[in-house]
């Protein structure tokens, strides 16, 4: 199947509340070409380098969402443009987000990492880290930076059950956060979850931002 079947094969199965967000790393930008006449605005990257590289290169109104762990000493090269933060994980990287932010003049959209699978590889906070970070007189002091969900990662498994129960998790953080902090917030309203291969349970547990990179591009 070609780009543009994979994402119509996609897009005809989401409710109208999930939003496709495709992952193009490492793929070239004939590729995101490829999606982007097919529709597609919202593009991934997880290496800062690759997507400053894409961003000049491709049109000017893709959204681009940054996925992957970002170092402190290289948001001043995405903080002109990018669309949205993924992965942050600590009061200390939003800390910096907002330095830069506030150069441009900009709020930078960034969503609160969460570590929800077994795996002890994969990066994030728990619930208490993030109520903490919330709950901090620096946090308060923060106008260039804007929270604007929840992402996490499911283990790599063939275990419907237990990556089920991790984005029930997740979605049950979201739960938590929106009513302590963000109740007077429309725009904390995002549950980025949901990969290629797990991403039917994500919607299940009300995913709003689905990151497909395979199953749109191929394998890498
Ligand atoms: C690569 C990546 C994805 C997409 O994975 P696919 O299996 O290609 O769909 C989603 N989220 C993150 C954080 C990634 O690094």
């Amino acid at each position: 199947m070609s780009i543009a079947q994979n994402i119509q094969h996609i897009q005809t199965g989401l409710p109208p509340t999930a939003h496709l967000v495709a992952v193009s790393k490492t793929f070239p930008e004939s590729h995101i070409e490829q999606a982007y006449a097919a529709g597609v605005r919202d593009f991934a990257e997880n290496k800062v380098q690759e997507l400053v590289r894409k961003y000049e290169i491709l049109p000017k109104d893709i959204r681009w969402h940054f996925i992957g762990h970002l170092q402190t000493n290289k948001i001043k090269y995405i903080a002109p443009f990018v669309h949205l933060i993924h992965g942050v994980d600590s009061l200390k990287l939003l800390v910096a987000i907002n330095k830069e932010a506030a150069k441009y003049g900009r709020v930078i959209p960034c969503l609160l990492q969460f570590h929800i699978a077994q795996e002890d590889t994969k990066f994030g906070l728990t619930l208490a880290e993030s109520e903490e970070l919330l709950q901090s007189e620096e946090y308060k002091t923060l106008h260039h930076v804007e929270i604007h969900g929840v992402m996490g990662m499911a283990s790599f498994t063939n275990n419907e059950a237990q990556v089920s129960r991790e984005f029930a998790t997740l979605a049950e953080i979201f739960n938590t956060l929106k009513q302590r902090f963000f109740a007077d917030k429309p725009y904390f309203a995002e549950r980025s979850m949901g990969m290629s291969h797990d991403y039917h349970i994500a919607l299940q547990h009300g995913a709003t931002l689905l990151r497909i990179g395979s199953s749109i591009f191929g394998t890498r």
